[in-house]
């Protein structure tokens, strides 16, 4: 799993003033994946695959509410959509 990183904003843990909880400040956010993916995370799931999967990334508080609305897509359809808010 990567550490902390805005997907939207690119803030990570060491642009914020140090100190406990700092975690706290950003919530993993996991998208939906297509039944061949879902497949394929379970396999990956059973050989203990330690990776960062490619539906699931991370929000600062600012973000996460964005990200949350969008949870319920595919992840490529909700990354594009949070990439570009306009449309
Ligand atoms: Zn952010």
């Amino acid at each position: 799993m990567r550490p902390p990183r805005c997907f939207l904003c690119g803030l990570t843990h060491w642009d914020l003033d140090g100190g406990e909880g700092i975690d706290a400040s950003f919530t993993l956010v996991h998208f939906g994946l297509n039944a061949e993916e879902q497949a394929l995370a379970e396999a990956r799931d059973r050989e203990g695959w330690v990776g960062h999967p490619e539906n699931v990334e991370w929000f600062c508080g600012e973000h996460v509410a964005q990200a949350k609305a969008k949870e319920h897509l595919h992840w490529r359809e909700a990354l594009t959509q949070l990439r570009n808010p306009a449309r």
